[in-house]
């Protein structure tokens, strides 16, 4: 095992291979590390070097966009046995329904250069929802400085593929890849626990440690966040404000659905570089609907996030209703065979030295 220097955000990046001696402090000036954060990393030396990547710092070949994908219930199963009229509409409309997979907020003031030509790209035709075409930004949103906290190489083992084909990815790269983080830098994920039920904390670490698990990418829950969660696939990836100069954290939080039956919603937004089409994700959301009756059953809970965290770093939804990530919760409590290969298979892209 090596160890690497891991920087905060906002801390200036020391020479290669440099870690700190006994006894050293950073100077009083730098910002706070987050809670949680973990400055040195063990890399497991037996993982190859990427070859060197290209750098590409034109940022107007970089386009965003986000996608959002739902988990709806089976009303009969696991909303009761009431009828009333809410619940009978949730028996007969079980599937998922259309959200519009929309890109970053264009900034309110004008570009102070011409805006690049970009153009986003739709996400492929999932299969069991639909997504509206994206709005078309102005102009690419602000970038965090590149390649905040990311090592030569990836932190984790990759997680051994088990072969099944019963997933489907949220976005195929040109090469036929699944898009997913860089597994060469630690992904911080944050909880906003308004709306949330009690040991709804707790819950959520273990599915972040599950999902670190299952796709050998360094997710880590960081704390709590004031900032509100919202199903409408808005939310800016770049916050230096609320958390300085990094991609924003992974939110997870409580806010009502904006599909019917939806028990949460879910889904990552990446960026694509438009010379090869190649998209990392950078950051994602995930939504749990606090007036859902699954979200009074801890179990049910837990797999809904996990399914909804699973849409997050890459995974779209898969006809098998045995499946976790089937679009309708039918009592599937833990990651299935071809859940775990997508996990595995999203989980062993590229690093991301530019993003
Ligand atoms: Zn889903």
């Amino acid at each position: 095992m090596a160890v690497y220097w891991n920087g905060p955000p906002g801390w200036p990046t020391p020479p290669t291979g440099w870690l700190p001696p006994a006894g050293w402090r950073p100077p009083a000036h730098w910002p706070a590390a987050p809670s949680d954060w973990v400055f040195l990393i063990e890399v497991d030396d037996s993982v190859p070097a990427p070859a060197p990547a290209r750098r590409q710092s034109h940022r107007g070949a970089w386009v965003m966009a986000a996608t959002v994908a739902v988990l709806a219930l089976v009303a009969g199963a696991l909303v009761g046995r009431g009828l009333d009229p809410r619940q009978s509409a949730e028996a007969v409309a079980p599937q998922a329904t259309v959200q519009p997979a929309a890109p970053m907020t264009p900034a309110a003031t004008a570009p102070a250069e011409p805006a690049p030509a970009i153009s986003v790209q739709a996400p492929p035709s999932p299969n069991l929802e639909v997504f509206a075409e994206p709005v078309e930004p102005a102009r690419p949103p602000d970038f965090p400085p590149p390649g905040v906290g990311e090592q030569p190489r990836r932190l984790l083992a990759k997680v051994p593929f088990n072969g099944s084909s019963d997933w489907a990815a949220m976005t195929t790269n040109p090469d036929g890849s699944a898009a997913g983080f860089s597994p060469c830098r630690q992904w911080q994920v944050v909880v906003n626990l308004a709306g949330a039920p009690a040991g709804a904390y707790d819950l959520v670490a273990g599915v972040v440690a599950t999902v670190r698990q299952a796709t050998g990418v360094a997710f880590v829950l960081e704390g709590t966040t004031d900032e509100p969660a919202s199903a409408e696939a808005t939310r800016r990836a770049y916050q230096p404000e609320r958390y300085g100069e990094r991609w924003a954290p992974i939110l997870i939080g409580w806010a009502p659905s904006t599909a019917e039956n939806a028990a949460g919603q879910g889904g990552p937004q990446g960026v694509t570089e438009s010379e090869t089409g190649l998209t990392h994700y950078v950051t994602g959301f995930v939504a749990i609907d606090p007036d859902g009756s699954s979200n009074s059953d801890p179990v049910t809970l837990r797999a809904i996030l996990l399914h909804e965290l699973a849409h997050v770093v890459g995974l779209n939804h898969v006809p098998d209703p045995t499946q976790l990530m089937a679009p309708v919760y039918q009592d599937q409590r833990e990651f299935q065979r071809g859940d775990l290969a997508g996990l595995a298979a999203v989980g062993s892209g590229s690093c991301s030295p530019d993003l």
